[in-house]
């Protein structure tokens, strides 16, 4: 399957081409000729998948063939967080650059009137956080009575960040007559309903079941104590030479700790969640990128559609007390096909926790150890679930890149350190 024969317009593959695309991910060759027909979509895709240019690509092809004199906006993507309204924008800019299309981005967290500055002078493309975005029609500096096209972007992380009421306050202003595009990672019961009341006989596609991330990702577990996490962390990101890392927190305040002792530690970091401003945010992702900055520490909700090309490791600092969003948290990395490493360091406290994890993915995942961060027994006897504890897990080669390590790590694990990799002590 090639894009030109999903029917897009020249201007749209040679921005596909420009981009560096070779054919449609599944969710693009599935996704684009429903829309490009018209019909409502109900899409099971996460992030990663190619979902973006799966529905940006048609709806710019829509309005390139449907022609409007109106100023105000004829297509609206409602996303949950501004990362990723930021990135949708970024990708309906990169998709439609030879077309004439005008677009904005609206978010909170940022002064309001360049938004209304913007939208004054018209933009056929709104992406949006539906908070803002409802501020700006109380405050009628929008007018969403055109929108022809509706995308509703990681449906479910909206609906778990609580913004069910403004999407129905939306969904209010908008005409009757309009095509709906729902993407949602999972279809959980108030998905379902959500979609039951939305779309009109829609087109149903699940190219992403839900474990599809999680078997292209290289998982591994690390059994430790609390107490060495700091120091485990910082020995896998010397050993490896690891350029860019992502990093899982629970709270706001252990992304804060943890982004200071990994500086003390001698490592580039930054701190990502809903503390920090949108500028301290966007500067952050972008240091991370451009590689000023090896490890960026966020919280599930700041990670949430970050989109950062062949990142190659994630490490579950902490687990997630909720099992869907590990599968979120390992989507960050083997993102369009690519391979990938996801990590978890995993203290007593957290046994639960990975357990139900395993259940949800219908596997067992490797343990690993490195040596000096043994666990006691202790940690590893009650275990009577796993019995895969003997595989043998090797990340990646191990560089050996230690002296950062050593001469600058505050906090120490138990014994001496190799940059050496043992399968768990189970064996023992
Ligand atoms: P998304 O799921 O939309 O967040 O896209 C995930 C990543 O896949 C992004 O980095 C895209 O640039 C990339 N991508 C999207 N479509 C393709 C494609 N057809 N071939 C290769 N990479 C793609």
């Amino acid at each position: 399957m090639s894009f030109s024969s999903l029917g897009l317009s020249a201007e749209l593959l040679r921005a596909v081409s420009d981009r560096g695309y070779a054919e449609p991910t599944p969710v693009q060759s599935r996704a684009i000729p429903v829309v490009l027909a018209g019909r409502d979509l109900q899409a099971a895709a996460q992030t990663g998948t190619g979902k973006t240019a799966g529905f940006t690509l048609p709806l710019l092809q829509h309005l390139q063939k449907n022609p409007q004199r109106s100023r105000a906006p004829r297509v609206l993507v409602l996303t949950p967080t501004r990362e990723l309204a930021a990135q949708v924008h970024e990708s309906v800019q990169t998709y439609g650059k030879y077309l004439p299309f005008t677009t904005a981005l609206i978010f909170g967290g940022v002064n309001i009137n360049p938004q209304i500055e913007k939208l004054r002078r018209g933009a056929d493309i709104v992406v949006a956080t539906p908070g803002r975005l409802l501020d700006h029609a109380q405050q009628k500096t929008i007018d969403l009575s055109h929108v022809e096209i509706l995308v509703l972007d990681e449906a479910d992380r909206m609906l778990d960040m609580g913004f069910i009421r403004d999407i129905r306050r939306i969904l209010a202003l908008l005409p009757k007559q309009r095509q709906n595009l729902l993407f949602s990672a999972t279809f959980s019961e108030d998905i379902r309903k959500l979609a039951a009341g939305l779309l009109h006989n829609p087109e149903i596609i699940d190219v992403a079941p839900r474990n599809s991330t999680a078997e292209r990702v290289s998982q591994c577990v690390y059994l430790c104590e609390k107490g060495v996490k700091r120091a485990l962390l910082a020995w896998l990101i010397g050993s490896g030479n690891w350029r860019q890392v992502l990093i899982f927190t629970r709270t706001k305040h252990g992304a804060n700790r943890l982004c200071t002792q990994l500086q003390q530690d001698g490592i580039e970091a930054a701190a990502i969640h809903g503390n920090k401003s949108q500028g301290a945010r966007t500067r952050a992702l972008t240091e991370f990128k451009q590689g000023h900055i090896r490890a960026l520490v966020a919280t599930d909700i700041a990670a949430r559609g970050l989109d950062i090309d062949q990142l190659p490791h994630v490490v579950n600092y902490e687990l997630p007390n909720v099992p869907e969003d590990y599968v979120h948290r390992i989507g960050r990395t083997a993102r369009a096909g690519r391979a990938g490493e996801a990590i978890s360091l995993v203290s007593p406290d957290e046994r639960g926790c990975l357990r139900d994890i395993e259940r949800l993915l219908k596997q067992e995942l490797p343990r690993a150890t490195a040596e000096g961060f043994r666990p006691n027994p202790a940690v590893l006897k009650p275990e009577p679930d796993n019995r895969s504890a003997h595989r043998e897990h090797r990340p990646q080669p191990a560089h050996r890149h230690e002296s950062g390590w050593h001469s600058r790590s505050g906090a120490r694990g138990q014994g001496q350190h190799s940059a050496r990799r043992r399968n768990t002590g189970r064996s023992r």
